[in-house]
């Protein structure tokens, strides 16, 4: 079965795999110390082995010089009895010539038993010491020599090979080893010592012939080389084996222990690099010189070198433009100071490519882990974007205002033009009048008539003026096209966003997802939403906690009309009803117009739906308009009903 593969890792994950060797490393001690054991004891072994061959090497040569000294002291004891034969020879036969020779008494004082005289047909002539043999024989073996005698016969010399022994092996060879003479049935025939041999010893044997036929000499060793088992060495090296052992199972653990924070550490790592590359504010670290010791991938793009570059530079960095070298010195100073302002500082930095941007710099000290400060850490933004953004919404505002200001202004006029139609129309009708009272009279003055004609043409001339402009401005029919009402709402609270963000206002949108597609002009719809979101924005201006503004549309039980409620949870309308806050320049604010809501309520109607403001049921204000869903339909029907 093929080996499961391993997940595939990301790029950010992928450290330098962990060397193999490290996790059985915690044996390492352990394996070189039995090494060193086994050369230990295999030394001790060795040891023994040539302290065995030693004492053998030895104990062959002892053996063999003292069966060197031993078969010379028999023979010298051979040499001794034939010497006493022939002085025997020279003497007159008869026992008592044997007890009389001196020689005969000092063999006997050393080691033999006895001395007997056979005749040619081996009786015994005479022996000494006289008395049976058993008398001095003493205990042990015994061996004999013999000596021919010229006369015919034989001189037989009985000696005990115990004491034989005895007066031939050093003193210091008796103390080293047990000697022993055996037969070749492995009797023993005489022993330095009554004791049995012990088990173990190495021990050598030679023959003793022709001094001694059929006899052996035996040497047995009587220290013990020790065994290489055996002994203090042996101990210790247990000893150290054991503790070895245990100073390995601490290490283990020790080193698991280590593994362990070393895996937290590289997971750590590589969140770190992930978090770090995915970030888009660039970082710096600079050491207490303001040399660069770290940027990460984002600083490195905002200025278009390699991290490696950057890294280990001091100041005058690339980046700085070279026309204000000397104030961007003066500021780094300042920073190296630890004087950088807390809120951050503009800066001018030039790209690789040569492009200037603006950046935004924050400074703050870096500290390691002793709590030492080794540097600073700066987080550095690209101003560029957010400067083209605010630059598109202030002018999109400036848009905003100005068709608002161009709207209103249209309002205006048309109000003026509709205010200033009845008095004009007055005026006409009162100059009519006033001509028909004067062309009554006998004689008229013809100033004055000419004047009251002037007068009436001024005043259908203005008023002609001003019906043009009121045609002109407001009369616009709404452009109608399929609009769906959902997007214009989302559209008109979107272009609001960021005004409500600041003045910390939540919108909340409740969409009928099931609305239909309405006939209706989008772009003035969506000023009335925007306009009726603004005014409830400003409502809530002064409210603390929270601020919310609901906006939502729906669909009437019979499907003909939809609407749009925008309702908030500032002040309320405090008792005024729609007519009031319609009013023209109706406002409560300082720098209100007061046409707003006169607008809407005219582009409201321009659709021929209704608009109408309650006070919500929990409080704050609620904003309602409805709009007929065909608007050729209702047309008509209106037209019908009039
Ligand atoms: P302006 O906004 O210039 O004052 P508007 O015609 O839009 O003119 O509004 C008229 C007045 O209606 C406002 O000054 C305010 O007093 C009142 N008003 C409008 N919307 C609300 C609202 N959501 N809550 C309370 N009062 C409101």
């Amino acid at each position: 079965m093929p080996a499961p593969a391993d997940p595939p890792r990301h790029p950010a994950l992928a450290l330098p795999p962990r060397p193999k060797l490290r996790r059985g490393l915690w044996a390492l001690p352990l394996l070189l110390s039995l090494v060193f054991v086994a050369g230990v004891l295999l030394w001790l072994r060795a040891s023994e082995q040539a302290d065995l061959e030693e004492q053998r090497l030895a104990l062959v040569s002892d053996a063999l010089s003292l069966e060197t000294q031993a078969s010379a002291r028999i023979e010298r004891e051979t040499l001794l009895l034939k010497d006493v034969a022939t002085r025997l020879d020279q003497r007159a036969a008869g026992a008592p010539a044997l007890a009389t020779l001196p020689e005969a008494q000092q063999g006997l004082h050393r080691f033999w038993i006895s001395l007997t005289w056979l005749d040619a047909a081996n009786r015994l002539v005479a022996q000494l010491p006289d008395g049976p043999d058993g008398a001095r024989s003493g205990p042990g073996l015994s061996a004999h020599l013999s000596a021919p005698l010229a006369s015919g016969g034989t001189l037989v010399a009985r000696y005990s090979p115990g004491e034989m022994l005895r007066q031939t092996v050093p003193w210091w060879l008796a103390r080293k080893y047990d000697v022993r003479l055996l037969d070749s049935f492995d009797a023993v025939i005489a022993s330095t010592t009554e004791d049995r041999p012990l088990e173990g010893r190495q021990s050598w044997r030679i023959s003793m012939a022709p001094a001694l036929a059929d006899g052996y000499l035996e040497l047995t060793a009587r220290d013990v080389v020790p065994r290489w088992y055996h002994g203090l060495p042996v101990a210790m090296v247990a000893g150290f084996v054991a503790l070895i052992a245990a100073i390995t199972g601490m290490l283990r653990r020790q080193m698991h222990g280590v593994s362990r924070a070393e895996a937290a550490w590289r997971t750590e790592a590589a969140w770190r690099q992930a978090m770090e590359d995915s970030l888009t504010v660039g970082l710096r670290a600079r050491d207490l010189d303001g040399r660069l010791v770290y940027v990460n991938r984002t600083l490195a793009d905002m200025v278009g070198y390699e991290p490696h570059e950057l890294v280990g530079l001091l100041p005058p960095m690339p980046y700085w433009p070279a026309d204000s070298h000397e104030e961007i010195m003066q500021r780094h100073l300042r920073n190296m100071a630890g004087q950088a302002p807390r809120e951050g500082y503009e800066a001018r930095w030039r790209h690789r490519d040569g492009r200037l941007f603006d950046v935004m710099v924050f400074e703050a000290p870096l500290v390691d882990a002793r709590g030492v400060h080794i540097g600073w850490m700066g987080s550095i933004l690209d101003m560029t974007e957010r400067r083209r953004l605010e630059e598109r919404e202030r002018r999109q505002t400036e848009t905003m205002a100005h068709h608002g200001r161009l709207t209103m202004l249209g309002e205006v006029a048309s109000t003026l033009a509709h205010e200033l139609n009845q008095p004009l129309t007055a005026i006409a009708s009162y100059n009519a009048g006033v001509m028909n009272s004067m062309l009554k009279l006998p004689s008229p003055d013809p100033v004055v008539m000419r004047a009251l004609k002037r007068l009436g043409e001024q005043a259908a001339h203005a008023g002609a003026i001003v019906q043009r402009i009121r045609e002109f401005l407001t009369r616009r029919e709404p452009r109608l096209e399929p609009c769906t009402l959902n997007v214009v709402i989302e559209g008109g609270v979107a272009l609001l966003r960021r005004e409500l963000q600041r003045q910390q206002v939540q919108v909340v949108l409740q969409l009928d997802a099931a609305l239909p597609v309405i006939v209706a002009d989008a772009v003035l719809i969506e000023q009335v939403v925007i306009n009726l979101v603004r005014n409830a924005g400003d409502a809530l201006a002064q409210r603390p906690g929270e601020r919310r503004i609901v906006a939502g549309s729906s669909l009437s039980a019979d499907g003909r009309f939809v609407r749009i409620d925008v309702r908030d949870n500032g002040p309320g309308l405090g008792g005024l009803g729609i007519e009031a806050l319609c009013a023209p320049f109706f406002s409560t604010k300082a720098e209100g117009m007061g046409m707003g809501l006169a607008i809407c309520r005219s582009i409201i109607e321009a659709h021929h739906g209704m608009f109408d403001a309650t006070n919500a049921p929990g409080g704050g204000a609620l904003f309602t308009l409805t709009l007929p869903v065909n608007l050729a339909a209702s047309e008509l029907s209106m037209e019908d009903g009039a």
